[in-house]
């Protein structure tokens, strides 16, 4: 559907990578429907993950005791963020869906990606109290995470060693982007491609690209309890 923006805000160091191919793919499937899919490719912006004091440009509100999230969100009123997270948090709010790439690290985001999450969805952009789940600030968009496993499907099964891959999407889809307000479409789960033919790999890549095609029509997940753990 045209009209429609998309951002991608990408985690992986090399751009030969199986998550660079679905990131690849996914540009060309969507610059080809949209009028704008931009990116953050977190790596090469070597993107600071750290949540520290240099996020607020200026005098703190308590400079005795420093306390991130009430800084950040005094310095989000103040337009006093620093530049690169003013930049994302346009980007966000500029976008209809975001979709996030990146390899599975501990059963989460790579490390520069909580950063991101850290940094850029802070209270008074994406949230406040009250106004988070269903009235997170980010409601009228839609949220996607597309990641690659080093295990295979049978692993993160509910009989499988890692347990239902549904359990550590409570986090990351519900704690984080259902928080903010975030639709969350189903994930893409591209599972062990390290240990999978290169004609599964292909297959991988090419479903994706089939289901971006009509991802404007899909309805979001049921974003509760039931969904991660009684499914
Ligand atoms: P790659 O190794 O880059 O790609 C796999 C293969 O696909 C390569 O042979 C590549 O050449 C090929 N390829 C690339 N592009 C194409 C293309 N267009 N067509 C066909 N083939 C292509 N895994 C878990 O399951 N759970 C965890 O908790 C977990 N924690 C981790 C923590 C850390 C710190 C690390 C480093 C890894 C962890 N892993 C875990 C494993 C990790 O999730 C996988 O290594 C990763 O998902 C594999 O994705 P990749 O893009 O890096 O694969």
């Amino acid at each position: 559907m045209s009209g429609k923006k998309v951002l991608i805000v990408y985690a992986h160091q090399e751009p030969k990578s199986f998550n660079g191919s679905m990131k690849q793919v996914a540009v060309e499937e969507l610059s080809k429907r949209v009028h704008e899919a931009s990116m953050s490719d977190l790596y090469t912006m070597n993107f600071e993950p750290r949540a520290t004091r240099n996020d607020v440009t200026g005098a703190l509100s308590n400079p005795e005791v420093f306390k991130y999230g009430v800084e950040a969100y005094e310095a989000y009123k103040k337009k006093a963020l620093t530049s690169d997270i003013l930049e994302e948090q346009r980007k966000v709010q500029e976008a209809d869906l975001v979709i996030f790439q990146f390899p599975l690290y501990w059963f989460s985001v790579p490390a520069i990606l909580k950063g991101w999450m850290d940094r850029v969805l802070c209270q008074g952009f994406a949230l406040d109290v009250p106004g988070f789940y269903d009235s997170g600030f980010l409601k009228d968009k839609l949220a996607l995470l597309s990641l690659t496993t080093g295990g295979t499907a049978e692993m993160y099964t509910k009989a499988g060693v890692n347990g239902d891959f549904r359990y550590f999407l409570w986090p990351l889809q519900h704690g984080t982007l259902h928080f903010c307000g975030f639709k969350v479409l189903a994930p893409q789960i591209s599972f062990g491609p390290e240990v999978s033919s290169e004609q599964k790999r292909k297959v991988m890549l090419s479903s994706w690209v089939q289901r971006l095609k009509s991802i404007w029509k899909e309805e979001p997940i049921h974003c509760t309890r039931s969904w991660y753990f009684q499914g």
